[in-house]
């Protein structure tokens, strides 16, 4: 049995904690990111001694807690410029508090009323917001799953017979060398293999050139996957050309859009959308740009039974009759995670407006970094960023050298990517608190760094 007053004063030191660190990280003072080697951490942390004798008391814990969050990374920091990762915003962690302490599991309704009535909501909410007015969806456990998902509701489309007899030979997936690496994992992971994806014709940026598109004779193309944005990139395929070329040829069009279908909120931006609506299926993760935790990702579909085809199964002790409401039937989980509360959190506490807003700022921001670098000499940035994504590169430096740099300091943490060949940084701005100060700081001490980084 739980001791409630020991939960209750556990929980005051992990609030007063994470407070206090959120406030730390946000100011921007300490390192954004440490990696000491896990031996080092390991000891620090007491881990083998807590896993051996266990023994934690509220005093201990509130130790144990602090050195545990100084070791990690902080997503509150301004110089927090890497992965497509949300800064979260409270309410949601509340919601994963929430899931921790009541853990009603979200296969089957009667294992959680409330929760799954909010995961509805929500879902029936992004369906609203995709064009989707008689679609259907269910929350997974991130976007990759929700690619594997969504792609198997287009191979019950294309081939029914895929999930008795196996996959056959002649099904094929229509996308971009620059789609997502979950979309080629998902090829093989269904039994097509590698050599089933075709590889369509881009830009020089990665963007799908519709116009290039070959006819496909002789093999069933399961899905054509356009991205909203691309991962590498930020940039976005022209949805309404690709759609309209996918039902010319009556091809299932699938929408990978984890990263840039919040954009949907912003009026502003909304644009870089324009098409979606004419997908079949679309993607969009929660924990990128609407503020949640890892991981919550909605896998949405234009018409209604089509996510129900993708899975078929047989087990009696959870599948009998009418299914009702359980949404266990549309996904690869059994067990998943009250997801749809932390998405919900956020949008009661903050608005359809306010996220809106928020996705609008980071954009803004992204592209006011692009702007300053222009300025100063020496800074390449082959494209104006359409979303909060943006590489570049300067002068002849290594980009990898200087990220390391970076990162061993704290002061910045960014990511690199190839692009056309060669590599490049690349910022992603995903933390309200980054403003134009922490974007000058940053290209003044890549600058400073470059020398002494030469390629090769
Ligand atoms: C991040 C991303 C994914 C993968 O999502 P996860 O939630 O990390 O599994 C898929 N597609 C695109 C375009 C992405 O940016």
């Amino acid at each position: 049995m739980w001791d409630v007053e020991a939960f209750t004063k556990a929980a005051a030191v992990t609030v007063s904690e994470l407070a206090a660190y959120v406030e730390e990280s946000q100011r921007g003072q300490v390192p954004v990111v440490r990696q000491r080697p896990p031996a080092e951490i390991a000891g620090r942390l007491r881990l083998a001694e807590l896993i051996r004798e266990g023994g934690l008391s509220t005093e201990t814990y509130q130790d144990f807690l602090h050195a545990f969050l100084s070791e990690g990374t902080r997503l509150h920091h301004p110089a927090y410029l890497a992965h497509q990762v949300a800064s979260p915003d409270f309410p949601a962690a509340l919601a994963d508090f929430i899931h921790g302490a009541t853990n009603n599991p979200m296969a089957i309704y009667e294992m959680g009323a409330a929760a799954a009535t909010v995961e509805f909501e929500v879902i029936r909410w992004m369906l609203e917001k995709a064009g989707f007015p008689r679609g259907a969806g269910v929350l997974t456990h991130g976007g990759s799953l929700a690619n594997l998902t969504a792609l198997l509701a287009a191979r019950a489309h294309a081939a029914p017979e895929a999930w008795a007899n196996g996959t056959p030979d002649d099904l094929v997936i229509l996308a971009p060398p620059s789609a997502h690496y979950s979309v080629s994992r998902a090829a093989s992971i269904m039994g097509l293999g590698q050599k089933a994806v075709v590889e369509l014709p881009t830009d020089e940026l990665g963007r799908l050139a519709v116009t290039r598109f070959p006819e496909i004779s002789g093999k069933r193309p399961i899905a054509l996957v356009a991205s909203a944005c691309a991962t590498g990139t930020g940039l976005h395929d022209d949805l309404r050309a690709v759609g309209q070329w996918c039902r010319d040829r009556d091809i299932w069009f699938h929408v990978d859009g984890a990263h840039g279908a919040s954009a949907l909120l912003s009026p502003a931006h909304r644009h870089l959308l324009d098409g979606v609506e004419l997908a079949d299926s679309l993607i969009w993760d929660a924990h990128k740009m609407l503020r949640t935790s890892s991981l919550a990702a909605a896998v949405l579909v234009r018409r209604e039974g089509a996510l129900d085809a993708a899975f078929q199964q047989d087990a009696s002790y959870i599948f009998y009759g009418d299914q009702g409401f359980d949404l266990i039937g549309r996904t690869v989980e059994c067990t998943k995670a009250e997801l749809g509360l932390k998405i919900f959190l956020n949008l009661a506490w903050r608005g359809e407006r306010g996220l809106g807003d928020f996705v609008a700022g980071r954009y803004a921001a992204a592209h006011r970094f692009w702007e300053l670098a222009r300025r100063r000499p020496g800074f390449a940035l082959p494209y104006e960023p359409e979303s909060n994504i943006v590489c570049f590169r300067y002068g002849t430096a290594d980009p990898a050298g200087i990220r390391e740099r970076m990162m061993a300091d704290g002061t910045f943490y960014l990511t690199s990517t190839i692009l056309n060949g060669v590599r490049h940084l690349r910022v992603t701005v995903m933390n309200p608190a980054t403003d134009d100060s922490h974007l000058e700081r940053l290209l003044d001490e890549i600058t400073r760094l470059a020398p002494a980084q030469h390629e090769g």
